[in-house]
């Protein structure tokens, strides 16, 4: 890991709020543009774990500069701490994101990771969070944050108080989008997240229909559950993974069929779909979009990176990247997305602004 015992920190005073700039020009012609406004017009953008694309994912200042770059929601993911804190979270493991590995050399399991549950609130709150590393080191997202700035681990609990603090001092109304991680996991380790989240989210009175607040897992049955054992009536959503990815024991290929489309739609409002699995390898519909709006669910897909699009396009023989704008067009354009999960809010503003105008 890159930081070292005796590494100078500078904490991160002031964080920096980027303008949104609305300088690249649509390609779209003004009758397609008329058509797609009303649906842009709604589009909501979902900061994926914070300003992640800025600064290192899911730390309070992520969260602060994505509220100033016009986020419509908030990710938090979640993860228990030793002492059953909810902890802002990706992973199960810690030592991606933080500098664990200096400060509690002893305390990997025998498979040489870190997990967040071995360690209490005070302990965590000893690291120091940094950009992500893949396990040999090195920067997931080179071009990305670089330092060693004092970005501490956050609580669920301070993510809410922030954003509702922001919220009321500019008279906004940027809601939470949690995701309750690994729920499986937590139990064979002999704790109820689900349980735990749900308690978290009665307290602030977020689990009301009309609630400014997404709830996601990949595990359909802890969604099931808040809604039929919490009674939670606010807004969930299924994450959908694909099978080799070993997230749950759920079988996504199952899920991406219209039948598995028709389950989701009893016990959830919106599903969180991967980018890939919208788009065929020349651009066009999969169907999946299709299915899911015939459900009357919404559709967040993830995650739009502008640094790592992830998607590629055929022009006759040739297969080449896409560029941001297409991708961002094929999504709400052409997929009619009702919202995007990405890095960079910014970008995706941008781009809403000039479709609705
Ligand atoms: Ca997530």
């Amino acid at each position: 890991m890159s930081i070292t015992a005796n590494a100078r920190f500078y904490p991160l005073h002031i964080v920096m709020v980027l303008m949104l700039v609305t300088s690249c020009a649509s390609s779209l012609d003004e009758n397609a543009l008329a058509q797609a406004s009303s649906k842009t017009d709604k589009a909501v953008v979902i900061a994926h774990r914070g300003a992640s694309g800025y600064l290192p994912e899911h730390t309070m200042e992520a969260a602060t500069l994505a509220f100033m770059q016009g986020a419509d929601y908030i990710e938090q993911d979640l993860v228990l701490s030793k002492d059953n804190v909810l902890i802002v979270l990706h992973d199960i493991h810690i030592d991606t994101v933080t500098n664990v590995e200096q400060v509690f050399p002893k305390r990997a399991r025998e498979d040489g990771r870190f997990y967040a549950i071995d360690f209490t609130w005070d302990e965590i709150q000893q690291l120091y969070v940094h950009e992500r590393q893949n396990l040999d080191g090195k920067q997931v997202y080179p071009e990305r944050y670089k330092g060693n700035s004092r970005f501490k681990v956050a609580s669920f609990e301070q993510h809410i108080a922030l954003i509702n603090n922001l919220n009321r001092i500019f008279n906004k109304s940027v809601g939470l989008y949690p995701e309750i991680k690994a729920p499986e996991w937590h139990l064979r380790e002999g704790k109820d997240i689900t349980y735990t989240v749900f308690q978290a989210l009665a307290k602030e009175g977020l689990t009301q229909a009309d609630a400014n607040i997404y709830i996601q897992s990949f595990y359909p049955n802890t969604l099931k559950r808040l809604r039929d054992e919490f009674s939670v009536s606010a807004k969930l959503v299924q994450l959908v993974a694909e099978n080799d990815w070993q997230e749950t024991s759920a079988d996504y290929a199952q899920m991406m069929t219209a039948e598995g489309v028709a389950e989701i739609a009893k016990y959830a409002d919106g599903v969180g779909a991967w980018i890939p699995q919208l788009i065929t390898p020349d651009g066009k519909p999969s169907g999946f979009a299709e299915q899911i709006e015939a459900e009357g669910l919404v559709l967040h897909p993830y995650t739009f990176r502008s640094d790592d699009l992830g998607v590629k396009l055929q022009d006759g023989n040739v297969e080449r990247k896409a560029t941001s704008h297409e991708l961002l067009n094929i999504l709400f354009n052409e997929l009619e997305v009702d919202g995007v999960f990405s890095d960079q809010v910014d970008h995706v503003k941008s781009f809403l602004i000039d479709a609705s105008q």
